[in-house]
């Protein structure tokens, strides 16, 4: 069976091989299991479901919200002679009518379909006369409450496999799976842990780098001139930052573009072609840049402030570098980020979503403290196994010894424990460093008070920030978010396990101009 995937691989696609794990997903769902396949955008998820679509009797049905890029893949798939037909709002009813009539003459293999058809209980009817041998479930991570586009929609998916008398094999999709999500598609399509693949999202070619404290305008500016010949994207959180990097790049000579959703369409497209015909070096855009763009030689791509989530920093970085050549990825922390994206998340529209978004906030906040391989920590946390560090992230190849601050954290530990657990990360520096405020007056009784006085709160707080990376301090998310000791820091604060740090922790006097 498998030879003749590889058969139809060649003859409809023209590719010689499969890639990653492509072999192994289609292998899985030729044998009829239902599969999870998880790949970064652009990694081939679609042959996934297409070949076993050609090799198995009967109807693939597809299921996708992307209304938009329905057209385009049944395009592709009709130019490469397989017979494919889309249903979404898109067409009149005559038009939905002729495509049925192809589906039930059997003239078409792969069906694409949106999600809320399948709330159309005469549209199930239709579908119940077919022999569906496959269901195909894009952007699959829809259908859980963790993914970041939970739609309604998508819990009818499981309403129809209950329509025929053999349970058509499914495939599920995604290219953001982090292990919530990866459970709950699992959980909800009834797929075995056996059944999941995860690859792709390890990006060799990339460096990644995530500096602290640093004058961002003036690191840009360095940066820029030091690669004078290289394209290369700055993200910023807002409007108004996009506005002053830009015009602060124009003001030293940097032919730069600017793509944010405050300009009109047709000022913003004009940006975009002057970046993607190399007219502008660099593009400085908030997130609203990047969607569909094909641009493989971006050589760098900076961010200003930290993004509130991993699966929108891999997204964004991982526009550097498409075509293969080594490129760079730096993200410029400050701690004041992290207070931008508490209050805005704190604003979300839908509430059941804050613990959630807090949540993945802090994994996004641990990438910036952690003392480990940057490509690693990406690579696990979407679920993809354990790789061998990159050795030429920031952290690799950062060389100065580490040391032992068994001690330190010890005291930190301790007082957070003293405090009752129960308290946030400024509040418990500040004891810490032994501050004067209101606020603070109720702890000063602690033998913990003080006790690292020697060093500014932020100081402090910046080497919490690092506990929590290490998982010694655990992280309680809600509107005030606390921390707690977790077993592993009990292992810390009874002597059996040792902390160690590269980052020398500055003097109460050092003054950070950034923050
Ligand atoms: P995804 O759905 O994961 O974003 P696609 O399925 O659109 O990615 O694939 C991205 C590109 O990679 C497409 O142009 C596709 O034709 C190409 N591709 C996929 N698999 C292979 C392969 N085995 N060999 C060569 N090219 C491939």
């Amino acid at each position: 069976m498998l030879q003749y995937a590889e058969q139809l691989l060649k003859d409809y696609f023209g590719y010689d091989s499969f890639r990653m794990v492509q072999k192994q997903v289609i292998e899985n769902v030729l044998n009829g299991s239902d599969t999870l396949c998880v790949m970064p955008t652009g990694g081939g998820k679609s042959l996934c479901y297409q070949i076993p679509a050609l090799a198995l009797d009967g109807l693939t049905i597809v299921v996708s919200p992307l209304i938009s890029l329905m057209k385009d893949q049944v395009d592709m798939l009709r130019s490469n002679g397989i017979p494919a037909d889309f249903i979404n709002s898109s067409l009149t009813f005559q038009e939905v009518n002729e495509v049925m009539n192809h589906v039930y003459s059997q003239r078409t293999k792969l069906l694409y379909i949106a999600p809320e058809r399948l709330e159309n209980d005469s549209f199930c009817q239709d579908l119940k006369q077919l022999k569906v041998s496959l269901i195909a479930i894009d952007e699959a991570h829809c259908i859980s409450q963790w993914g970041h586009d939970f739609r309604p929609s998508y819990r009818s998916i499981q309403k129809i496999f209950s329509l025929w008398p053999h349970k058509p094999t499914v495939i599920a999709l995604t290219a953001t799976a982090t292990p919530n999500v990866r459970e709950d598609i699992c959980h909800l399509l009834q797929i075995d842990s056996e059944s999941v693949f995860i690859s792709g999202f390890n990006r060799e070619n990339l460096s990644f780098k995530v500096l602290v404290g640093e004058n961002k305008d003036q690191y840009i500016k360095k940066y820029i001139s030091n690669n004078p010949q290289e394209a290369g994207i700055i993200y910023a959180a807002t409007r108004k930052s996009v506005e002053s990097i830009h015009a602060m790049l124009l003001q030293k000579g940097i032919t730069a573009a600017k793509y944010h959703g405050g300009m009109f369409e047709e000022d913003r497209n004009y940006e975009q072609n002057r970046f993607l015909n190399d007219e502008a070096q660099v593009m400085v855009a908030t997130n609203a840049f990047g969607m569909g763009i094909n641009k493989t030689n971006v050589r760098f791509v900076l961010h200003y402030q930290m993004p509130r989530n991993i699966e929108s920093y891999y997204q964004e970085a991982g526009r550097a570098g498409r075509d293969g050549v080594e490129s760079e990825c730096i993200l410029l922390y400050s701690s004041s980020d992290e207070q931008t994206h508490r209050f805005l998340i704190d604003q979300s529209q839908d509430p059941t979503r804050i613990p959630i978004e807090l949540q993945k906030l802090q994994q996004m906040i641990d990438y910036c403290h952690t003392e480990n391989c940057l490509q690693s920590y990406m690579v696990n946390y979407f679920g993809e196994q354990e790789i061998q560090d990159c050795g030429k992230c920031g952290n690799c190849a950062d060389e100065r010894p580490k040391q032992d601050v068994t001690e330190d954290a010890q005291k930190v530990l301790s007082c957070v424990v003293r405090m009752g657990q129960n308290y946030g990360k400024t509040l418990t520096s500040q004891v810490l460093a032994g501050a004067r405020n209101k606020k603070v007056e109720a702890f000063q009784h602690l033998t913990t008070y003080g006790i690292l006085k020697h060093l500014s709160a932020k100081a402090v707080a910046n080497f919490i920030d690092f506990l929590i990376s290490e998982r010694l301090l655990l992280v309680k998310a809600g509107q005030y978010p606390t921390i707690y000791v977790s077993p592993e820091g009990k292992e810390v604060l009874l002597g059996k396990r040792r902390v160690l740090r590269r980052t020398i922790v500055e003097k109460a006097v050092v003054v950070n101009q950034n923050d």
